[in-house]
C-alpha cells in the first residue's frame, strides 16, 4: 500500500534534485531553459505542503505496558489470571507544538480502563515536571478487554484477593511513572512535522443494543441490514517529517475491543490494527483512539481469527484514507477543558445497600458491602460525578472533542453533525467512570442507559436524565472557546 509519504516522495525527490543547484536555473537565461524554470516553480508549488516551514512540531514515544507479573485481565466480571501473550500491549504519546510554542500531548493506550485515581497522578506529575495543564493532555484508553486491571477501575467486578490487590497497586504505580517518562520523551523529541487528515471506513462494529448477538451472523449471512445507529468512519491523522517520512498514524473507531474474552494479553482488534499499520509502514507508529463505541460490539466474536480479521479491516480503512489525497492541517493550537458535574438520578440509600449485600449477584453484593463501609466513613455520598470534557482545535481544520468514559455512539454522530468535517469525537479519555448514555439511550434504559452505575462503583444506580444536555452544553462552550464554528444546518 502506498503511504502519503510514498505518494509525496517522487515529487519531493524531483524538487530536491532541482533545487540542489538553484543557481543553475537562475543563471539560465536562454529560452531553452525557460520550461525547466517554469516546471521547477510548478513542482515547488505542488510540493509546498512538504517543503514549506511546517509550523508544527511533533514528538513521539511509546512504552510496553504488558504486565510482567500476574495482574488479572480487566473488563469482564470475573477473575482472569493471565496465561501468556499474543503480542505486547503499548501506551503511546504524540506531542504537538504549534508555531507559537503552544503544546498538547495525546496519550493512547491498550488499557481497558484508566481510573481517575491513576490519571490524576499522571496529570499532576505532568504539570509539575513539564508545566502541562489538564487542557493540554488527554489520556485515552482503547477499552481493551485483554488488557490489565488498573487502580480501582471496576473494583467490584473481581473477587477480593490480597495478593492481587497489591499487584494491581504496584502495576498501577509503575504505569504512572512510565507514562510520565514517556510523555517526557515525546516532548524531548519535538521536531518539525506536517499534519494531514483523512477518513476511511470499517464496517464490523454492530449496535449491540439493537441486534441480538446470536442473530448477527445469520443477519449478515442473509445480507439483511443490522439495526441501530453506528459510526463506521475511521478518522485518520498523519504526522510526516518535512522530508516526507511518515512518522505516525493516529486513527479512531467506535467499537468495544471485546472480540476476545480469553486469558492472553493482546490488544484485541485495535492491537491487531496497530500492528498491521506499523507493518505496512515500517518506522511509523500507529495510535488508536476509541471514538464513541460505548454501545458498539465487534460481532460475531470470540475467536482470535475474527479479532485479527477486524484488526485488518480497520487497518484497511486506514489505508483507504491514506490512498486518498489527505488534507493538510495548518499550524495553530487552541485548547479548552473543564470538569462538569454529572448528577445521579438519586444516590443509593443505606437501606438499599443493606438489601443489596444479601444478593446473589456477586458484583452487586461486593459493591454494597464496600459502599456501606464508605457510608460509615463519609456519612453522605456525593450527588454527582466530576466529568472531564476537552476541546482541541488544530489549525482551522480540526476539532478534537475528548470526553471521559464509555460514550455511546449518539455523541459522535451528534457533534460531528453539529461541528462538521474535521471533527473527531472521542470517548474513553482520562477516566473510565461508567457508561455515558445519550438522552435516547437513557430513555430506552437497558445496560448502557439504565440502572447499572453500581457496576462501576458509583454510589447510585442511574445518571440523571439530562446527562446529554449537560455534556453537550459543555462541549459547545469549550468548542466556542477554541474558536470552532458550528456547521451550517
Ligand atoms: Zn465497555
Amino acid at each position: 500500500m502506498n503511504s502519503p509519504s510514498a505518494a509525496s516522495h517522487p515529487v519531493a525527490a524531483d524538487v530536491r534534485r532541482l533545487t540542489l543547484n538553484p543557481a543553475e536555473g537562475v543563471r539560465a537565461s536562454s529560452r531553452r531553459r525557460l520550461p525547466l524554470v517554469i516546471s521547477l516553480f510548478t513542482l515547488v508549488a505542488l510540493a509546498l505542503p512538504v517543503f514549506a516551514a511546517p509550523g508544527w512540531k511533533a514528538g513521539l514515544a511509546k512504552a510496553v505496558i504488558t504486565p510482567e507479573k500476574a495482574v488479572w485481565l480487566a473488563g469482564y466480571g470475573s477473575k482472569r489470571a493471565p496465561d501468556g501473550k499474543l503480542h505486547d500491549l503499548w501506551m503511546k504519546a504524540l506531542a504537538l507544538e504549534d508555531a507559537e510554542g503552544r503544546r498538547v500531548v495525546l496519550i493512547t493506550s491498550d488499557f481497558q480502563g484508566v481510573p481517575k485515581v491513576m490519571s490524576d497522578r499522571v496529570f499532576e506529575q505532568l504539570q509539575r515536571q513539564f508545566k502541562l495543564e489538564r487542557a493540554q493532555v488527554m489520556f485515552t484508553f482503547s477499552h481493551n478487554h485483554c488488557g490489565p486491571r488498573l487502580g480501582d477501575d471496576l473494583v467490584d467486578y473481581y473477587p477480593i484477593e490480597a495478593a492481587q490487590v497489591a499487584l494491581v497497586e504496584e502495576y498501577t504505580a509503575l504505569m504512572v511513572t512510565n507514562c510520565v517518562a514517556m510523555v517526557g520523551e515525546s516532548l524531548a523529541r519535538l521536531a518539525p512535522a506536517n499534519l494531514q487528515q483523512g477518513e476511511g471506513k470499517a464496517t464490523f462494529a454492530v449496535n449491540r443494543r439493537n441486534n441480538k448477538e446470536a442473530e448477527v451472523p445469520g443477519i449478515i449471512a442473509r445480507g439483511e441490514p443490522l439495526k441501530g445507529p453506528v459510526d463506521h468512519s475511521v478518522p485518520v491523522l498523519t504526522v510526516t517529517r518535512p522530508g516526507g517520512k511518515l512518522e505516525a498514524v493516529l486513527f479512531g473507531y467506535a467499537c468495544h475491543p471485546t472480540t476476545l474474552s480469553f486469558l492472553t494479553w493482546c490488544g484485541d482488534y485495535p492491537g491487531f490494527a496497530q500492528l498491521a499499520i506499523e507493518q505496512a509502514h515500517p518506522g511509523a507508529m500507529a495510535m488508536f483512539v476509541n471514538t464513541c463505541g460505548g454501545d458498539q460490539n465487534p460481532l460475531p466474536r470470540r475467536s482470535v481469527e475474527l479479532c485479527e480479521r477486524y484488526g485488518k479491516m480497520l487497518a484497511a480503512g486506514v489505508e483507504e484514507a491514506l490512498r486518498q489525497p489527505l488534507k493538510p492541517v495548518s499550524s495553530g493550537l487552541r485548547t479548552a477543558f473543564e470538569m462538569i458535574d454529572l448528577p445521579y438520578l438519586k444516590t443509593v440509600s443505606r437501606e438499599e445497600l443493606e438489601a443489596a449485600v444479601k444478593e446473589t449477584n456477586a458484583i452487586r453484593a461486593r459493591w454494597a458491602t464496600r459502599m456501606l463501609q464508605e457510608l460509615d466513613r463519609r456519612k453522605q455520598f456525593p450527588d454527582a460525578y466530576p466529568y472531564p470534557v476537552h476541546a482541541w482545535r488544530l489549525g482551522t481544520e480540526m476539532l478534537i472533542i475528548g470526553m471521559g468514559a464509555e460514550t455511546v455512539v449518539d455523541y459522535a454522530l451528534r457533534f460531528k453533525r453539529e461541528f462538521g468535517p474535521g471533527t473527531w469525537v472521542m470517548g474513553y479519555a482520562d477516566d473510565m467512570i461508567a457508561y455515558i448514555p445519550s438522552r435516547r439511550v437513557w430513555e430506552e434504559g437497558g445496560y448502557e442507559g439504565g440502572t447499572f452505575l453500581f457496576e462501576y462503583g458509583r454510589p447510585a444506580f442511574r445518571w440523571a436524565g439530562n446527562i446529554e444536555d449537560r455534556i453537550a452544553a459543555s462541549v459547545h462552550k469549550l468548542a466556542q472557546q477554541v474558536g470552532a464554528v458550528k456547521a451550517a444546518k
